[in-house]
């Protein structure tokens, strides 16, 4: 700003730059957007226009999004977004953290770095006084501790060493399985529960819903009013590996079992918050559903869940540690 500025207009200037850098630390707490045709275009992809969806596809990948929707697919599969799909004068627009948090690491998986996963910590849900789900006589302690079972068989039969957080009907809190599965060096972590849905039209919801820690500054899944806590954790370190596992965990799971797909989801569940390692939480369907529950009561259904989620695993490996798509 020139000193031989007449008085009042210098005033309006400092005046104009103290509006305008209020705005900036407004726009602070918000997310950055950007174009998402742009972004499919750096990537390589195509962009399609379909009416209120939105296309990214070449030969290996196809995303779609959705006008002011927070889910996307890639490759068929179903993921939360930490915000919104605007579209603003016919452009879509998607923000920053998405794209670095999720859909760079779909289409760029990371390398892994450190020693090759060989130790697979398993945790069944709940135990000993603490039932999780319950309807009726049944509970999720024991269909989480019957699929921990059948999962370790499939896990030593592809190759891997398997630790169990508990193998009978015992409590644990939730930071003491996460300090276990450290303190036994395990190189990736699996957390099985089943879900329940109260309300209006439970029986209706059913389906599989796979969930990675939630990344530093975004918004967890179900975290609609946007309240809980944004800060990252120290097993934030793992954001991209997670994404991966989540991804190759739950088609997996989606390919070889009837489940439906409610979608790869973000939550800062406690025993998530503190891995020393990736990990990721399943939650294999819905005991509120009828559907899901003839699954999960069928010994050969659980079996399939099992060997899909070790198939999973054993898939995520191969791309992380060579590095070779599926
Ligand atoms: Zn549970």
């Amino acid at each position: 700003m020139s000193a031989s500025l007449p008085r009042w207009l210098r005033v309006s200037c400092i005046l104009a730059l103290t509006w305008m850098s209020g705005l900036v630390q407004a726009r602070d707490w918000e997310p950055g957007f950007r174009d998402l045709a742009a972004w499919g275009r750096e990537m390589h992809l195509r962009p399609i226009t379909l009416g209120e969806e939105l296309l990214l596809t070449n030969r290996w990948t196809r995303m779609r999004f959705r006008k002011d929707s927070d889910r996307m697919t890639f490759n068929e599969v179903e993921f939360r977004l930490s915000d919104r799909i605007p579209v603003e004068g016919g452009h879509f627009r998607v923000s920053q953290r998405d794209i670095n948090s999720l859909m760079a690491p779909l289409l760029a998986p990371p390398k892994r770095t450190s020693r090759p996963i060989r130790r697979i910590a398993i945790n069944a849900g709940h135990g000993g006084r603490d039932p999780g789900n319950m309807e009726g006589r049944r509970m999720e302690k024991t269909y989480t501790l019957d699929l921990a079972i059948d999962l370790a068989r499939h896990l030593k039969a592809a190759g891997f060493q398997v630790v169990f957080i508990r193998s009978s009907d015992r409590f644990i809190a939730l930071p003491d399985r996460a300090a276990e599965a450290n303190r036994a060096e395990a190189d990736l972590y699996v957390s099985l529960h089943f879900n329940g849905f109260d309300g209006p039209g439970n029986d209706a919801v059913q389906g599989l819903e796979t969930y990675c820690l939630t990344p530093a500054g975004a918004p967890s899944s179900n975290d609609a009013q946007r309240h809980g806590r944004m800060a990252g954790f120290d097993a934030n370190r793992f954001d991209r590996e997670n994404v991966t596992l989540a991804h190759l965990v739950h088609r997996a799971i989606l390919d070889q079992t009837p489940l439906a797909d409610r979608g790869v989801r973000r939550a800062r569940f406690k025993e998530l918050t503190l891995l020393r390692m990736p990990g990721l939480l399943v939650e294999g369907g819905y005991m509120t559903h009828p559907g899901d529950t003839r699954l999960m009561d069928s010994k050969k259904s659980r079996d399939q869940l099992a060997a899909a989620i070790a198939d999973g695993i054993l898939r995520h490996k191969k791309l992380v540690e060579r590095g070779t798509p599926e």
